[in-house]
């Protein structure tokens, strides 16, 4: 049966029909960010540069894997040289996708479409389990955490254990930094000892990592190196799919841009996986927006642009870690518990019954969404920073 994963979205919308009648809201629902005076975080050289992309080569079709300049500039934008000789000696191919989205979609279907088992966190961004659905992909979840709050990586072994002999490969899906509902950003040494991990059991099951990256400008750079350094130690036979986004870098939302890179030692692989995911692309949306990759392309082409934007995005990051502060902080004395944060746009509180305080927050004009019946995902992204003092107090006293 399909799974309804709107709720979120929902939440947003009925918040917004408020906010239009005139009514005061709190809105906590959205993993959109906005300034504190309620707009979106564009700045004037984004939004001109947008306006001039309405010409004739920005309404014409691409190719399917998009504009060469646009895939070179965004590995650049987002990983400095970690892949400069990766994508020069093709061990990296890169396609341009709707979003995100559309780059862990393909990834998830193309990585688990020969009797793959896709390892999902019981804490995510609910669109994975909507995706494994309708691309027809086994999924099981591991928790994110252990009991010492740490990254459960002994619940991926031992769900790795048992796909052995039941399934020809297994795919897991790792958002990180800044990961959705938590706001948790993996430490150097859980990311070696996942590396470690994976090496050790491809002698026993084929592995293919999914890196969702889509908040990755809201995290300390340090995650970058993390990351890249990873995706360089994994044994020849992983496949690498990293999943990258404009939405919250730029506040793209809505223009639907982002990349998957496919990474392996085994270049064969890599050019195998590209044409997979570029017929993939090709047939769930053909080929991507031509209008918002110049857009990208042209904001990223020189480096005096590019130091603008970057200036802009750590304003950006230190806005949101304010309002996380002060969320955290008025926490702590409400005696709430929530699951560990290190930057981005969400904090998880956990609650008994998230649904009825989600409920009754809403009767005081509060929207906050139940991520799980345990869980209530604050977004402190899209709240002004004057409206984020109190909730913490409010969730408490809706319990
Ligand atoms: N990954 C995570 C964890 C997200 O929360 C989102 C959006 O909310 C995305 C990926 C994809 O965003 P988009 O498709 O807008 O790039």
């Amino acid at each position: 049966m399909t799974q309804q994963n709107d709720c979120i979205l929902m939440l947003n919308h009925l918040a917004q029909e408020k906010k239009k009648k005139g009514e005061k809201v709190t809105n906590g629902t959205i993993g959109m960010m906005y300034l504190d005076d309620g707009s979106l975080p564009i700045y004037p050289s984004i939004r001109s540069t947008l306006a001039k992309h309405v010409q004739d080569e920005d309404l014409i079709y691409s190719s399917v894997a998009g504009e060469e300049d646009y895939r070179h500039l965004l590995i650049n934008w987002f990983w400095g040289d970690h892949f400069e000789e990766a994508l020069t000696t093709k061990n990296m191919k890169v396609i341009s996708t709707l979003g995100g989205t559309g780059a862990v979609s393909i990834a998830i279907r193309e990585s688990t479409l020969k009797n793959g088992l896709l390892l999902l966190p019981s804490l995510a961004w609910p669109n994975y389990q909507t995706m494994a659905n309708c691309n027809k992909a086994p999924f099981v979840f591991y928790d994110n955490f252990n009991e010492k709050n740490e990254f459960n990586i002994e619940g991926i072994k031992e769900l790795i254990e048992k796909a052995i002999g039941k399934y020809t490969c297994v795919s897991l899906i790792i958002n990180d930094p800044c990961q959705n509902p938590t706001g948790f950003c993996m430490s150097k040494k859980e990311w070696s000892d996942l590396v470690e991990l994976l090496n050790e059991y491809t002698k026993k099951i084929s592995i293919s990592l999914i890196f969702d990256v889509a908040y990755i400008d809201f995290a300390d750079d340090i995650s970058r190196k993390y990351i890249a350094d990873s995706v360089k130690t994994l044994d020849k036979s992983i496949t690498s799919y990293i999943c990258m986004s404009f939405s919250k870098t730029f506040s793209f939302y809505g223009l639907r841009i982002g990349a998957l890179a496919i990474y392996s030692k085994d270049k064969k692989a890599v050019e195998e996986e590209d044409l997979d995911c570029r017929m993939l692309a090709r047939s769930y949306w053909s080929t991507p927006n031509h209008m918002a990759m110049n857009s990208v392309s042209d904001l990223l082409h020189d480096e005096a642009s590019v130091k603008i934007l970057r200036d802009d995005i750590r304003k950006n990051k230190e806005l949101v870690l304010k309002r996380s502060k002060i969320f955290l902080k008025e926490a702590k004395e409400n005696g709430l518990s929530w699951y560990p944060y290190g930057a981005g746009f969400f904090v998880s509180v956990k609650v008994k019954y998230a649904n009825k305080v989600a409920d009754n927050l809403a009767k005081k004009n509060v929207f906050i969404a139940p991520i799980r019946d345990d869980v209530l995902r604050v977004a402190i992204c899209c709240m002004p920073t004057d409206q984020v003092y109190g909730v913490a107090k409010l969730i408490k006293d809706a319990q």
